[in-house]
């Protein structure tokens, strides 16, 4: 019996791929390994090898054929072998129904939009200047829009006023501050350094302020109108600002969101801090109570910790981190632990109540734990206050549904960001924003949905693309899953920092790349590798025969890859 060849999937966007050429005629012994045919996909053109050994019996479909993955091509059995029909190639493979080269859906044809002949005060006028909403700004006003951009607060949002930079501001500080207390091992002796947690505070605003500032300069340069105040989209076409009323053809909504809270009976007077209000500590506090074991609780937790607080973490799930990898949760959870952070998993904080000149936080399994400073990180809710009064589809959960495009339920309303609730993360709010603007302006029609890479800013730092293992096992396949761990990586060694691995999890027939996950030094550098891999549509088997600069901690990533292929070297 014999094997029908398929149409690989390569990546994870690829749905069909097309023959360029065979490279093996009809009637040629095959060997396991051998260039069979030459496939085209819309990022890559690949010399596919054959998974089997035999005759090739019968090339189902001619070189310029486009064939949907999966789909049997070709047949590879013994000679003289009677070789099934095509229509039971599916079957033989344990894939879907075998397509037809018909069966791909055409491409939508690019519709140019018309304007509606109303003369409005702004092609556009985007409500929110976070990353989704200046970048989709200067996007459309590099396309040739006028542009409003309407903020109620600071140019920059969440992310450079109260999120990811101003926590990568303090996560630097507490790795500068880890690296002094460690400069012994380096044979560097220090004496007398002293953190002065003050500093640290302006360092952090100081960057702040530059980076803001620097989009406020990109908008002017780009000619967008910023107008300061709560923007309210009152009907289609029509923003009060204030008393002021601002008409648009196109609303963009990219109002993001504020912290949650779930905390109940905490007795008046007791401070519960957000990350808003963390970001403006003054005095580091001797003893924290995160409640929340999520990226932001894990990433303060750390921060903290390197910078002397005692912390605790109570996290209502079994593990921390629960969207990571086991491993890498796994992996954190010891570090942290063994670094002096208290993990306290599967309970509740079920109240808070003053104590002495502290304040005690009761758990739901009995225990009362004290501290200085209690820091909620729950979440986050939707900004609404722009769109509450409009009746847009929503989620359960509150979040705008969009299409592809980012088309809310109105036709001239679009939403990105964290308000939709697809990734609350600045860079796919950027580029939703970008596939926004040039839905309306650049005539786009289409959307892939993008990679989109997480990056964890604890110690030890965590970067991750794609599917975890158990997300790939629950989906019924049975991944190829190779560690790599930094302890036999020269550069880590001479970094002094050993712990960690990257990890990849491949499909076990092409070697499609399905995720990349990676704990230790400068994960979150090292992933754009993996997406760019990923993005492109290169298997581990490529991406293993690419030739990695010595000593590299990307070495690593090296290793990982043909660990899932031919096999790594240094281990
Ligand atoms: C502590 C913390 C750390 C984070 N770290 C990272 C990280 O390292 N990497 C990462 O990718 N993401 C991180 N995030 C998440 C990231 O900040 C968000 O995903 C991102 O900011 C979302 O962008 P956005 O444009 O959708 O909304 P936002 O950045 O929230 O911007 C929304 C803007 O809209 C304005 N606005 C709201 N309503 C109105 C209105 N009615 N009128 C006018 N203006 C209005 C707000 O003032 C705000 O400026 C972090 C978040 C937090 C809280």
């Amino acid at each position: 019996m014999g094997n029908f060849v398929q149409m690989p999937k390569l990546g994870m966007t690829m749905t069909e791929g097309k023959i360029v050429r065979w490279l093996k005629r009809e009637g040629d012994f095959i060997a396991k390994g051998d260039y069979i045919f030459e496939v085209e996909t819309d990022k890559t053109t690949l010399e596919v090898d054959s998974l089997y050994e035999g005759v090739l019996l019968r090339w189902f479909y001619g070189e310029g054929d486009t064939v949907l993955c999966d789909t049997g091509i070709a047949y590879i059995g013994a000679a003289g072998e009677a070789v099934p029909e095509i229509a039971a190639a599916a079957g033989a493979s344990g894939q879907a129904a075998t397509p037809s080269v018909e069966s791909v859906a055409p491409q939508p044809a690019v519709q140019p939009l018309q304007a509606d002949g109303i003369a409005y005060d702004y092609d556009l006028a985007v409500i929110g200047g976070g990353p989704g909403g200046y970048v989709a700004a200067i996007r459309a006003a590099q396309l040739g829009a006028k542009i409003a951009l309407i903020e109620k607060g600071t140019v920059g949002g969440t992310c450079l006023n109260r999120g990811c930079i101003p926590t990568k501001a303090l996560y630097a500080s507490a790795k500068q501050w880890t690296k002094v207390k460690h400069a012994a091992d380096f044979g560097i002796r220090i004496t007398g350094a002293e953190l002065d947690f003050a500093a640290v505070m302006k360092r952090k605003d100081s960057i702040v302020k530059q980076l803001t500032g620097g989009v406020a300069r990109l908008l002017k340069k780009n000619n967008v109108d910023v107008i300061y105040g709560t923007g309210i989209l009152v009907k289609e076409h029509e923003i009060s600002v204030g008393d002021k009323t601002v008409t648009c053809r196109y609303a963009m909504l990219a109002t993001g969101g504020k912290p949650a809270s779930i905390l109940k009976n905490v007795e008046d007077d007791v401070p519960i801090y957000d990350t808003d209000k963390l970001m403006g500590l003054s005095v580091l506090p001797k003893t924290a109570i995160i409640v929340g074991g999520g990226i932001i609780g894990c990433e303060v937790g750390c921060i903290l910790n390197a910078f002397g607080t005692k912390v605790t973490i109570v996290e209502m799930l079994p593990t921390i981190l629960p969207m990571v990898d086991a491993d890498v949760s796994a992996l954190l959870a010891d570090r942290m632990t063994s670094g002096g952070i208290d993990i306290r998993t599967s309970v509740t904080a079920d109240a808070v109540k003053k104590s002495g000149g502290l304040y005690g936080v009761s758990l739901s399994d009995g225990s009362v734990l004290e501290c200085e400073l209690i820091l909620e990180a729950v979440g986050r809710k939707v900004d609404d206050q722009a769109f509450e009064a409009l009746g847009l589809k929503r989620s359960l959960k509150g979040f705008l549904i969009v299409d592809k495009l980012m088309r809310t339920s109105l036709d001239s309303v679009y939403a990105i960001g964290d308000i939709t609730g697809i990734s609350q993360l600045a860079h796919a709010a950027s580029e939703q924003g970008v596939v926004a603007a040039e839905r309306m302006f650049g005539g786009r029609t289409e959307a892939d949905e993008p990679l989109i890479p997480a990056c964890i800013f604890t110690d030890l730092e965590i970067a991750y693309v794609g599917q975890t293992e158990k997300q790939a096992r629950d989906k019924g396949i049975n991944p190829r899953v190779f560690k790599f761990p930094f302890s036999a990586n020269g550069k880590a060694l001479t970094l002094s920092e050993t712990e960690g691995f990257v990890k990849v999890v491949c499909d076990d027939r092409f070697s499609e790349i399905l995720g990349v996950h990676i704990i230790g030094p400068e994960a979150s550098t090292m992933i754009h590798e993996a997406v760019a891999v990923m993005s492109l549509e290169g298997t581990a088997k490529l991406a293993g025969a690419t030739v990695h600069a010595h000593p590299s901690l990307s070495e690593a990533l090296m290793e990982a890859f043909l660990g899932c292929s031919k096999g790594a070297i240094h281990i």
